[in-house]
């Protein structure tokens, strides 16, 4: 099947816009030219007005937005599950970092990534932000791989094989910001960690220069309960309240987790404008809490999903996440459910793009938006019948039916097979890489 350069027709049996919300479209397809968006309409009516376009059958598909995967940290696909049962303190300071100590560089990050994005494309995933080591590495596989990605560069304050300092992280960022600043698909952020793990000092570096670029910053916060008491010890009060204290509580603030939040900070947040990132699978395996989306919906606090690193998770797959999403917001709760399978889809595609920056780019499917879309194959015991679109893409494993994965046109992914990238060499890699953790 070609790239949607040409000008061309996707004929789907349910098109799922997500803009607006709660629709689904019988029998609609999408002009698409260019790796854009033209124009969609009922497929009769496309076949009618477009006679010299080129045409795809999906009669026998879904077509929506990609999914976008707002947090993560690609190169830890190589970490796959380790240090199950840890909960998140003991797990980042007994396992995860004396082995980021040993094992990352270059060769990891590559390594990593493509194994990350390979396993993303097959889900339905168009767009992942990434926070990890090597930036520019990461950045480098994604360009070629042409899977559009949010490089949230790393702002570490503890020695590494990366870098040294705060400083030269940021020093390093900067560059990669100006190499990238005209890519269609690399989309630069800060990613200091979190607020307990970076100074006072480069966090305010890091807001004053993000505003002067105009650029968004993603951070960790209040991802424990522990995390918050330990900061009340200290401060005196909430990392929330302390952010706010010092102007970084901002719209282009992407809070990740955010598991221990008061009713004031949800109204203090939605009052700023802050994203909110949510990441169950994460924050379950890691025992950490749980994101009260619900109530930030209720506040209209725009809310994304991502899945953090396949170390804590151990899949890439948005629609899981979205699930257990779903699951979670109504756990214990009487009465009918406080949120829907369509406030959960449009988290996991227009509610990311919101939180990126990028909603004018991605996020659904509407005239001038990039062409980054997927085809889920429903002719599958799990989907049939198919009365309700929105929870059967939810409450089913939908994502092993993704046939095609397009990012700006470009077919990157099509019923098991890759654009540019050998799955099985991706797979051989990783294997090795197993056999050096082991060591
Ligand atoms: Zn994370």
């Amino acid at each position: 099947m070609p790239d949607l350069t040409d000008k061309t027709l996707l004929l789907a049996r349910y098109l799922l816009p997500i803009s607006p919300s709660n629709t689904v479209l019988d029998n609609h397809g999408i002009v698409v030219e260019n790796g854009r968006i033209l124009a969609i309409g009922s497929n009769r009516s496309l076949r009618k007005n477009h006679p010299d376009a080129a045409r795809i059958d999906l009669g026998h598909h879904i077509v929506m937005p990609g999914l976008i995967n707002a947090h993560g940290h690609l190169a830890m696909a190589l970490m796959r599950g380790l240090g199950e049962g840890h909960p998140l303190d003991s797990w980042l300071r007994e396992v995860i970092w004396p082995l980021e100590a040993q094992i990352v560089s270059r060769d990891f990050v590559t390594a990593g990534t493509r194994l990350a994005i390979a396993e993303m494309l097959s889900r339905g995933i168009t767009t992942a932000s990434d926070m990890y080591y090597f930036p520019e590495v990461t950045a480098a596989v994604a360009t070629e791989l042409g899977f559009r990605t949010q490089i949230a560069f790393p702002v570490i304050e503890q020695r590494n094989s990366y870098s040294n300092t705060a400083d030269e992280c940021i020093h390093r960022g900067l560059e990669l910001n100006d190499s990238y600043r005209s890519a269609k698909t690399i989309h630069p952020a800060f990613g200091p960690h979190a607020a307990y793990s970076v100074t006072n000092d480069a966090l305010t570096r890091v807001f004053t220069l993000a505003a002067e670029i105009g650029i968004p910053v993603q951070m960790h916060i209040h991802e424990t309960p522990q995390e918050v008491s330990k900061a009340r010890d200290k401060l005196g009060s909430s990392w929330i309240e302390y952010l706010d204290q010092h102007g970084m509580l901002v719209p282009e603030l992407q809070a990740v987790h955010m598991t221990t939040l008061t009713q004031e900070e949800i109204q203090r947040i939605a009052e700023r404008g802050v994203k909110v990132i949510h990441c169950p699978y994460s924050n379950l395996k890691l025992n950490s809490g749980r994101c009260p989306i619900a109530e930030l919906y209720a506040e209209g606090v725009t809310v994304a999903l991502g899945t953090d690193g396949a170390a804590s998770n151990n899949a890439l797959d948005l629609l899981g996440e979205a699930r257990l999403a779903a699951l979670l917001a109504n756990y214990g709760n009487e009465g009918p459910s406080r949120v829907t399978p369509d406030q959960i889809l449009e988290s996991a595609t227009l509610g990311g793009a919101r939180a990126l920056g990028l909603e004018a780019e991605i996020g659904s499917i509407e005239p001038g938006k990039a062409a980054d879309l997927i085809a889920i194959d429903i002719d599958s015991p799990s989907l049939q019948p198919l009365f309700d679109v929105h929870a059967q893409l939810i409450h089913t494993s939908a994502a092993n039916q993704v046939s095609h994965t397009w990012v700006e046109g470009r077919l990157l992914y099509e019923n098991g097979s890759y654009k540019g990238l050998d799955v099985k060499e991706v797979v051989a890699t990783a294997q090795t890489w197993r056999d050096k953790i082991s060591i």
